[in-house]
């Protein structure tokens, strides 16, 4: 039978961050504070994935990685950084966007244009995930959780997300509802048919979504932030940076109760240094 789905894992730009981002078990404003003034010694190298989804519903973009004024020249530019992140934030994430990574320029590079997107779905509003909202004009639709939406108005989200790489995007709200799936049972099934279903696992953010990509009885799991690789459910180590680690915890143990589920084919996280870029057709 021919594959239904592909999932082409693409790296759409770097972080280099304090090892207690992925690994921290524990948060808070201590520890968000030497992550902010980590050496470079100490920081660990970690893309930045979207995933490009050849779906039965169309081409389906799972977040947008960095956008092309972060890294101007494709490699860490503090002051460009600054001008688009509050300093903290630039400070924290070390960010930069290699030549040709852009969203926009990945999808060219494949014959796309951001026209030819039925659906753009964004995990949550982080500046990562977000920030190449902007070469993606002509997407037909672009989706958030409400959840996550509602709860930028939190101070601390305030200073996480700028509002200016998303409020002028024209963003489709949609409701978490009642579900077998996720920590705390919220889920939304975007096509009626189990194929593309929003879990919300909270913790990293309070409305963040993981994406269940469901072909038959086989299903991938793209976990978001969430966790960081496989060791943070495995070992039960928290990631050290998020909302509640209370949460983190609750959502890494659907993600391992998940990942044994015979019809798992994999589970991406947004951040795994082990994840390349590559394509899951299943
Ligand atoms: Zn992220």
């Amino acid at each position: 039978m021919a594959n239904l789905i592909s999932i082409h894992v693409l790296h759409c730009g770097c972080i280099r961050v304090s090892e207690s981002v992925p690994y921290g078990n524990g948060i808070g404003l201590t520890n968000t504070g030497k992550q902010l003034l980590a050496p470079d010694r100490d920081r660990v190298t970690l893309p930045v994935c979207v995933y490009l989804i050849e779906h039965p519903h169309g081409l389906i973009l799972v977040d947008t990685g960095w956008c092309r004024a972060i890294s101007p020249r494709g490699v860490y530019d503090p002051r460009a950084a600054e001008k688009l992140l509050p300093g903290h934030m630039a400070a924290l994430f070390h960010p930069w966007l290699p030549e040709g990574a852009a969203i926009h320029e990945q999808l060219a590079a494949r014959g796309l244009r951001p026209e030819d997107l039925d659906l753009v779905l964004l995990t949550h509003l982080d500046p990562d995930h977000v920030a190449g909202l902007c070469h993606l004009g002509g997407a037909r639709r672009i989706v958030v959780p409400e959840d996550e939406y509602f709860w930028s108005c939190r101070t601390v989200f305030k200073l996480r997300q700028p509002r200016s790489l998303w409020q002028d995007a024209p963003l489709e709200r949609v409701y978490y509802r009642g579900s077998p799936l996720g920590p705390n049972r919220w889920a939304v099934d975007l096509f009626g048919d189990e194929s593309l279903v929003l879990v919300n696992l909270p913790g990293h953010t309070d409305g963040q979504a993981a994406v269940l990509v469901r072909s038959g009885p086989r299903f991938v799991l793209l976990a978001a932030d969430a966790a960081f690789s496989p060791r943070n459910w495995e070992e039960h180590v928290t990631p050290g940076f998020g909302f509640s680690a209370q949460w983190q915890r609750r959502s890494l143990d659907w993600i391992a109760q998940t990942a044994k589920d015979p019809g798992c084919v994999a589970v991406l996280c947004s951040h795994d240094p082990a994840i390349t870029p590559r394509t899951i057709a299943f």
